[in-house]
């Protein structure tokens, strides 16, 4: 029988045996480059040999503290204990029968899980997809069949997915949209309540910014031709900005009166990441739909729509599905990830990750005037880097008549280069690319959290 649990084997230190990249994921670089297409890009540039806990390591022996968890994905780790015993199980009985000609109970089982994990208590349905774009498509083909209006409301700094929909739906041209033209119609796009650069101050960015959005939807769109408003409870791809508290309420509320779905994208931000099953908790706020991926499978290909059952059943039969949405394995993939988190209580994991990491990091900024902002929660946290001088230090915040944080996307790159030479798998983001985020596995050790926060505060040094 297969060792299940070889994985976990994969010794919890970070260790540098050659140059990064070194010579074996060189010598994989070049075969990259001659046959996989230029348009999918390398963070860094080592390939992947083994990962587990809070550690991967790549073809070289390399070994590197992992604050990314490929894109938020492997929140439980890298072949998680359950996951891989369960796929494992599932791969031997049968690997695709299509949900659409002969259903399995696996799919079942995680729509009740879906169910039993997402906000709220009423009764509620899902549909399984392959990815988050694919997800978020989903949820605007049920709010538009459900409302019979075809109006997307969107925020500023957004992040969608990558299909010709979600392209239309995300904030950012580079590297998403340049080119790739044109947009599906009917998307329309308002303010979010963005703290740090809010030009009145922190204080006022939740009801002005709500204000604004609301105001623009009422006069540019009409809120009677609406089908959704679709937010990221924390915005990943936009630089994990969390939306002033008040301003997500209010606009819930906004749709409530309005006859409007509104959508919670967690395909980042769900799933334990920020402490609780889903970002949305934090404020008490119940979404008609909700979509999920990344976290929700402990790395195997699985999104899904969940919503009010009412809602989710307006599609007509037969309208939703495809080939292989909610196969077999990454089903039962999920109900491993999921096992995983009840059984660890990797919400508390993540809480216990942000108490270890957000002081460090904030003091990080008193010490380094790079850093502009620290933000986030749970194991969802981020730096913001901007020009010195340029904002209040540590708390920074652009104030009335003060000067606007100018945002500094190439000190960002090589504080990422620096942590990735010195072991440490970063990744940036944010809509001027001066993010530095943070999403170390949760199952990760303290010694490994504050090893890598030691790498971060030598690069820093080190700019
Ligand atoms: C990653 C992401 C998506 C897209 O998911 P894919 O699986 O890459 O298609 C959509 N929304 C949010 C918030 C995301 O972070």
């Amino acid at each position: 029988m297969t060792d299940v649990s070889s994985g976990s084997a994969l010794p919890q230190e970070r260790r540098l045996v050659t140059a990064v990249p070194g010579p074996a994921s060189q010598e994989l670089m070049a075969r990259k480059r001659a046959v996989v297409a230029d348009g999918i890009g390398t963070v860094m540039p080592v390939f992947a040999r083994r990962a587990a806990g809070g550690i991967l390591e790549d073809v070289d022996g390399n070994r590197f503290v992992d604050f990314g968890s490929g894109i938020a994905v492997t929140s439980v780790g890298n072949s998680a204990e359950a996951v891989v015993r369960r796929t494992t199980e599932q791969l031997r009985d049968y690997t695709h029968t299509c949900v659409m000609v002969t259903p399995y109970e696996p799919y079942v089982a995680v729509c009740e899980e879906l169910a039993a994990v997402t906000p709220g208590d009423h009764a509620k349905k899902s549909a399984l997809f392959n990815s988050g774009a694919e997800a978020v498509e989903n949820a605007v083909k049920i709010a538009r069949a459900y409302t019979g209006r075809q109006a997307v409301v969107v925020f500023d700094h957004g992040y969608h997915g990558r299909t010709n929909l979600t392209m239309a739906l995300t904030s950012k041209n580079m590297p998403y949209k340049h080119r790739f033209g044109p947009f599906a119609p009917e998307v329309y796009r308002v303010p979010v309540a963005y703290p740090f650069r809010w030009l009145t101050g922190r204080e006022n960015c939740a009801e002005e910014a709500a204000a604004q959005a609301i105001d623009q939807i009422t006069k540019q769109v009409g809120p009677d031709n609406v089908a959704a408003i679709l937010i990221e409870p924390v915005l990943g791809e936009g630089g994990f900005i969390e939306p002033a508290k008040g301003f997500l309420p209010r606009l819930a509320e906004f749709a409530k009166e309005h006859g409007i779905v509104f959508v919670a994208d967690e395909i980042q931000s769900g799933f334990c990441r920020t402490g609780q099953w889903f970002a949305c908790e934090d404020e008490g706020l119940v979404p008609d739909l909700i979509t999920t991926a990344k976290g929700i499978a402990g790395g195997l290909p699985l999104a899904a729509v969940t919503g009010r059952a009412e809602i989710m059943d307006a599609a007509h039969s037969g309208g939703l599905g495809g080939t292989y949405g909610g196969n077999p394995v990454a089903c039962a993939a999920a109900l491993g990830a999921i096992e995983t988190m009840r059984e660890q209580d990797l919400a508390a994991r993540a809480r216990r990750i942000e108490e270890v990491m957000k002081p460090r990091l904030e003091k990080l900024a008193e010490r380094f005037d790079v850093i502009g902002d620290v933000r986030g929660r749970g194991a969802m946290l981020a730096i913001e880097l901007v020009k010195p001088g340029t904002s209040a230090t540590g708390s920074g915040s652009a104030r009335p008549g003060g000067p606007v944080p100018q945002p500094d996307p190439e000190a960002t790159a090589a504080l990422a280069h620096a942590c990735h030479q010195q072991g440490l798998l970063v990744l940036t983001t944010g809509t001027y690319g001066n993010v530095m985020r943070f999403l170390p596995p949760l199952v990760i050790s303290e010694e490994l959290l504050n090893e890598g926060l030691d790498v971060l505060e030598s690069a820093l040094a080190g700019l």
